[in-house]
């Protein structure tokens, strides 16, 4: 199967370098051309465990250079996702399956307005990845993967991508209920990222202080509440969740938290901003998200 990778950033670049050492065709494409040239010149360097392994991986900016794929797999930052697809046409032959393993919600949809949604299949990960610097990345979380086709099928196509992540080392599920759990690993972004990035805390910090406990449950409730009026199955309360992921990051600074320390743009619109799409269209009132909304999204306005 040949894997092309959109967006070879941290996570894309982690993808691409396990699934070519385990010896799947792969093409990692970014339009980062200093990344990508160190890659082509000095392969990928991949820390785990302060260890760092040099990876050689098929890598260019050129999308049209390598031919058709048989998988597509978006790795950019889901307000880049709309342009990705879009770039990432070129690729397209009868049989191409698209695969997204972003966060946050919209992807689905980016990819579906202009790829017929029978050949697109959703996931989330609970691997985690850093970027070091030009051609180098640092492994840094080990959770679990799902894949699922967007109907809950089981087919020939989700176990093919199910087997090739597990040769990989990248441990997998296949789900039925694959946007069950997208909504699950939302509720862990609702609750941590623009809360801990605003006030330029750690996510074990969270759990320090009343005040940020009562924040971080009101987040994460009032997205509960919508993803149940939505018909979403919450296997667990999403609160509780919430307060693993934060015990089990507890050193980490989250994304969003690296993003505005850095004056990056941020994935609000596809976390908190998305929950408050979701709940104006049900027509419930989600302020809290709304106002932490507006905040990241003035911090970005001034950068
Ligand atoms: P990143 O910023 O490290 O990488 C994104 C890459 O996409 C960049 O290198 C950028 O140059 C590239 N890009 C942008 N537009 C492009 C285009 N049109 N064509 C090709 N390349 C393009 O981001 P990341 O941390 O790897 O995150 C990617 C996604 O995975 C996000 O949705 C994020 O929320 C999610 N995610 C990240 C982690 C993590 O630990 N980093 C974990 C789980 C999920």
């Amino acid at each position: 199967m040949k894997t092309v990778i959109i967006g070879a950033g941290a996570m894309g670049s982690l993808f691409g370098g396990v699934l070519s050492l385990s010896g799947e065709e792969v093409w990692l494409v970014d339009v980062w051309e200093e990344h990508i040239d160190a890659i082509r010149s000095k392969g990928l360097a991949i820390e785990e465990k302060r260890k760092v392994q040099a990876v050689s991986v098929n890598a260019t900016s050129d999308i049209t250079s390598m031919g058709k794929a048989d998988l597509i797999l978006y790795f950019v930052k889901t307000y880049h996702t709309e342009k990705a697809v879009t770039d990432s046409l070129v690729l397209k032959k009868e049989d191409t399956v698209f695969l997204t393993l972003q966060n946050g919600l919209g992807n689905e949809e980016s990819i579906c307005r202009q790829v017929d949604r029978k050949k697109v299949i959703l996931g989330v990960t609970g691997q985690g990845a850093t970027l070091l610097g030009p051609g180098h990345i640092r492994h840094a979380g080990w959770g679990k993967t799902y894949v699922g086709e967007l109907d809950g099928r089981i087919t020939e196509r989700i176990d093919r991508i199910f087997r090739m992540f597990l040769k990989a080392g990248i441990e997998t599920e296949v789900s039925s209920r694959i946007h069950d759990l997208v909504w699950e690993k939302l509720f862990v972004n609702v609750g941590i990222n623009a809360l801990a990035a605003l006030l330029g805390l750690k996510n074990g910090q969270l759990l320090d202080y009343p005040e940020t406990m009562r924040l971080m449950e009101t987040l994460v409730s009032e997205a509960g509440e919508v993803a149940r009026r939505k018909g979403i199955q919450i296997e667990s309360n999403p609160i509780d969740r919430v307060r693993a992921a934060i015990e089990a990051t507890r050193e980490n600074r989250c994304s969003m938290g690296q993003d505005l320390d850095r004056k990056r743009r941020t994935e609000i619109d596809a976390i908190n901003g998305a929950v408050v799409r979701e709940a104006e269209r049900l027509g419930i009132p989600v302020p809290y998200n709304r106002m932490i909304t507006d905040l990241i999204k003035v911090i970005e306005k001034t950068f």
